[in-house]
């Protein structure tokens, strides 16, 4: 099953739950908008490329669309369908007046010069000039795209308009209207909806083991918050592999961080400062790390990590999904028989899009918050949003998941019921 399908097997699950009116349920089944586009480019050497990009935009029944724009060799329209899908549950369950959207480019960026990227940039979003916009559709950054593409988006878009039009995308610098907090909001939302659920499960951080597939931006902070508030870490990876704490004692993630950027890889041996210790500390593949005995097991990476092949591996008594989509629908039964916790992807990733949808407002209004008060808009937002799944949990005795979809579709259902 490709990501799309098993993006509708949970939306039918959820449908079937909570007896959702059939119309519906057939309006959210396929996405608004497919727009893809051709963007010749002149490489450095003089050659010419042809790369395509695309954005599905799923839903705008609460509000403009949303979502990221990802810059990877595997981006593909059924990824992006399924991407822009989980985004308009995603709004919907953390309240925000905003639709779902995806986008992107197939294209390596690593294997792209400064001015390659930019140039790719900005031919795709001359592309995109009336898809795009700030009461239209707002996106922001994903995989591989960082504040600095957001700015040339924002920059292009500008020219186009004739006029600053930040509100056109967030995740930007806060230079030029990014918000302050945006950055580590998804760690940071993450983090609140953890602190709920140890809460209900009993959980003390200090006897709590983690292991983080995915070291990049959502996985570095939510690893930082968790060590401070005294989480063992006790493995981490990214794309080139990962490194595993033998003795269980929990690594600080800034100097694997460090490690990262010095050696160009995090795994085999683990540093402070100059002493490094090879031997309680060991490399580990991507794979391998899903089945780590461990206390809570963070997916921060790409989707379809757990399928139905390795959940009957997995140790974790917690599942928190950070990336979109890392659990297919078959690994999901198996969890569930497991007795695992799965916090979906659309609840614990939350924070990205909210913070996001504050950036726009700021934008808009023209006057700008600190980072004490977009988190104290933040926490309200994603301790109630846990809640409110918690009771549906509770109601119809199902999964995190299905009860997170099940608020989703109580809200768009009446958006749309209260248009027609
Ligand atoms: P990023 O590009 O900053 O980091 C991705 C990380 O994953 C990198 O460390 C990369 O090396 C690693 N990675 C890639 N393939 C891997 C593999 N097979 N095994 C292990 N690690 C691998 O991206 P990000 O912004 O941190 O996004 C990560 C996930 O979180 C994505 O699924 C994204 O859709 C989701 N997400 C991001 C945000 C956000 O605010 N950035 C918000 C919500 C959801």
């Amino acid at each position: 099953m490709n990501a799309f399908q098993n993006a509708l097997k949970q939306l039918k699950i959820a449908a079937d739950a909570m007896s959702l009116d059939a119309a519906v349920l057939e309006i959210l089944k396929n996405p608004e908008r497919v727009v893809e586009v051709s963007l010749p480019m002149r490489m450095d050497d003089g050659s010419l490329k042809i790369f395509t990009g695309y954005r599905v935009q799923h839903s705008n029944a609460r509000g403009p669309y949303k979502g990221g724009l990802r810059y990877h060799p595997k981006v593909d329209l059924n990824e992006l369908r399924a991407l822009a899908l989980w985004m308009t549950m995603k709004c919907a369950v953390v309240g925000i007046p905003m639709g779902g959207a995806k986008g992107g480019i197939t294209v390596d960026p690593k294997k792209l010069s400064a001015g390659e990227l930019e140039r790719l940039t900005r031919s795709f979003t001359r592309a995109m000039k009336d898809v795009f916009g700030p009461e239209r559709d707002v996106p922001a950054p994903d995989v591989n795209t960082t504040p600095k593409i957001m700015a040339w988006i924002m920059d292009e878009y500008s020219k186009i308009v004739g006029q600053p039009a930040p509100a056109v995308i967030t995740g930007k610098p806060i230079a030029i209207g990014g918000s302050a907090g945006r950055e580590a909001a998804t760690g940071q939302g993450a983090f609140y909806v953890l602190e709920e659920l140890v809460k209900k499960l009993k959980i003390q951080p200090q006897k709590t083991t983690v292991a983080i597939q995915g070291f990049g931006n959502v996985g570095y902070h939510m690893a930082e918050l968790m060590h401070k508030a005294g989480y063992k870490i006790i493995a981490l990876s990214d794309s080139q592999g990962g490194i595993v704490d033998l003795r269980r004692r929990g690594m600080d993630p800034k100097n694997v961080m460090e490690q990262k950027h010095s050696r160009g890889l995090i795994g085999n041996m683990y540093c402070i400062g100059s002493v490094c210790d090879g031997t309680n500390y060991k490399a580990v593949a991507n794979g391998k790390l899903l089945e780590i005995p461990c206390d809570i097991l963070i997916p921060a990476a790409l989707e379809h990590q757990i399928t139905g092949k390795n959940a009957g591996r997995l140790k974790a008594k917690i599942v928190l999904e950070l990336a979109n989509g890392p659990t297919t629908p078959e690994a999901d039964e198996k969890l569930k028989r497991k007795k695992i916790v799965v916090v979906p992807d659309i609840l614990a990733n939350a924070g990205g899009v909210t913070v996001s949808y504050f950036e726009w407002v700021q934008n808009k209004q023209g006057l700008y918050w600190s980072e004490a008060e977009v988190l104290k808009k933040l926490e309200p937002v994603m301790r109630q949003s846990f809640s409110a799944i918690w009771e549906r949990h509770l109601k119809y005795k199902t999964t995190l998941r299905v009860a997170a979809f099940v608020l989703a579709l109580e809200r768009l259902r009446d958006s749309i019921q209260a248009k027609s």
